[in-house]
C-alpha cells in the first residue's frame, strides 16, 4: 500500500483519548487491489429498534451522537452541519454474517441512493488504537463552500469524496456505475497499524419524508447476533459499552421468528 504525503501532514479535526478524527491533506493514492466493489448499503439494528422501524414505517434521522468532529457539541454555532440529522449505513459485504450491531438488517440499493442523494463528501477519518474508519456524507445540500474553509477557523471541513480517493466511481458506459470503497488505508500521520482493518460508513442526510422512502425502498435480512453472548469489545456494539448483557443474542432464524411474533402477537399466540 502506498501512503500519502509525509508524516505529520494530516489535518487533526478532533481528538479524545485513543480516537482521532482527521482529514488527509492530500488525496489518497492507493493500489487498485485496496478497493472492493459494493452494490448495497445497509443498516443493522437490534430487535427493539427493528420493531419500532417496522411499526412506524420509517427510520428516523438523528444527530450524530458517536465520537465525531461533527458531533454538534464540537461544532461552532455557525457551522453548516450544526443541525445535521443523518441515517447511518455501511456497505453490505456479506449477507447473513454475524453482526455486532444487532439482529435485523435494512438493505438499500446503493445505485438508488446515489440517484436520490447527488452529492458526496468525505466527512472525516477516525483512527483508533487498532482500526480506522472513514465516513462519507450523502446529501442533496451543497457544502462545497465548506470545502474551501480551513479546519481551524470554521470547524471541520468536508471534501468531495470522489476526489479524495476514498471512493471510486466508474461509469461502465452501459447505463450503470460501479462503486468501489477502500479496504485498506493509511492511519493518522501513518502511526500504528489497522489490525482490525478499515470500516466505511455512509451517513445520509435525511428528512422525515426521506426516512419513509428509505424504509419503503429497503429490504430485510437477518443477521447472526449470537456472538453477543460472548464477552469482549466486539460482542455487541450497544450493550457491551453499557456493561449489560444483550437481550437479543439470536440466530438469524430466531430473529426472524421474534420479529414476526412482535409484529403479529395474536397470530403467533394462536398458531405457534
Ligand atoms: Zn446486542
Amino acid at each position: 500500500m502506498e501512503t500519502h504525503g509525509s508524516p505529520s501532514t494530516d489535518i487533526e479535526l478532533h481528538k479524545n483519548n485513543d480516537l482521532t478524527s482527521w482529514q488527509p491533506r492530500q488525496p489518497l493514492i492507493v493500489q487498485q487491489w485496496d478497493y472492493k466493489e459494493i452494490y448495497y448499503i445497509s443498516r443493522v439494528v437490534h430487535m427493539d429498534d427493528a420493531v419500532k422501524v417496522m411499526r412506524e414505517k420509517k427510520m428516523s434521522p438523528r444527530p450524530i451522537t458517536h465520537f465525531s468532529a461533527y458531533h454538534r457539541n464540537n461544532l461552532p454555532s455557525e457551522h453548516p452541519c450544526k443541525d445535521l440529522k443523518i441515517l447511518w449505513f455501511a456497505p453490505t459485504l456479506e449477507f447473513g454474517a454475524p453482526s455486532y450491531y444487532g439482529n435485523v438488517e435494512f438493505i438499500l440499493d446503493l445505485s438508488w441512493a446515489l440517484q436520490k442523494w447527488r452529492k458526496s463528501y468525505l466527512m472525516e477519518m477516525v483512527t483508533g488504537k487498532t482500526y480506522t474508519l472513514y465516513r462519507i456524507l450523502l446529501t442533496n445540500t451543497n457544502y462545497d463552500e465548506l470545502f474551501q474553509g480551513s479546519s481551524n477557523s470554521n470547524g471541520p471541513i468536508l471534501r468531495p469524496a470522489n476526489v479524495t480517493g476514498h471512493w471510486q466511481r466508474q461509469d461502465t458506459g452501459y447505463g450503470y456505475t460501479r462503486n468501489y470503497v477502500l479496504t485498506n488505508c493509511p492511519r493518522f500521520n501513518n502511526q500504528g497499524y489497522n489490525m482490525q482493518g478499515l470500516t466505511v460508513e455512509f451517513l445520509i442526510e435525511a428528512t422525515e419524508d426521506d426516512a419513509k422512502e428509505v424504509f419503503n425502498k429497503s429490504f430485510l435480512t437477518f443477521r447472526d447476533h449470537r456472538p453477543a453472548l460472548c464477552e469482549g469489545p466486539t460482542a455487541c456494539h450497544r450493550f457491551v459499552r453499557r456493561k449489560k448483557n444483550c437481550p437479543y443474542p439470536y440466530s438469524p432464524f430466531d430473529a426472524q421468528a421474534e420479529l414476526f411474533r412482535q409484529l403479529h402477537p395474536s397470530f403467533a399466540t394462536n398458531t405457534w
